[in-house]
């Protein structure tokens, strides 16, 4: 997501690949950047991208602007099994 326009990107579409560019950081562990249609670059974890709600023709487009998508809650650790006793 854009900081500047608020503008979010579809990672999965082939436009948005152009604009997600891996870089290394010197103190850090590699990181992406991407560079907005505004001009703005935003440097993020490969962590660190927060999962939204799209539209179908948002995902088709490559990206929603703001108030086309909604954040969805993080997702917390599924406890997988059932207690036995
Ligand atoms: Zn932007």
């Amino acid at each position: 997501m854009c900081e500047n326009c608020e503008r979010i990107y579809v990672v999965v579409h082939p436009d948005s690949a152009k604009r997600i560019h891996l870089t290394r950081l010197s103190n850090a562990d590699r990181a992406y950047r991407l560079t907005c249609d505004c001009k703005a670059q935003r440097l993020f974890d490969k962590s660190g991208p927060q999962a939204y709600r799209v539209s179908e023709y948002s995902c088709l487009r490559g990206y929603a602007d703001r108030g086309e998508y909604d954040a969805l809650p993080k997702r917390t650790a599924e406890v997988a099994g059932r207690e036995q006793s």
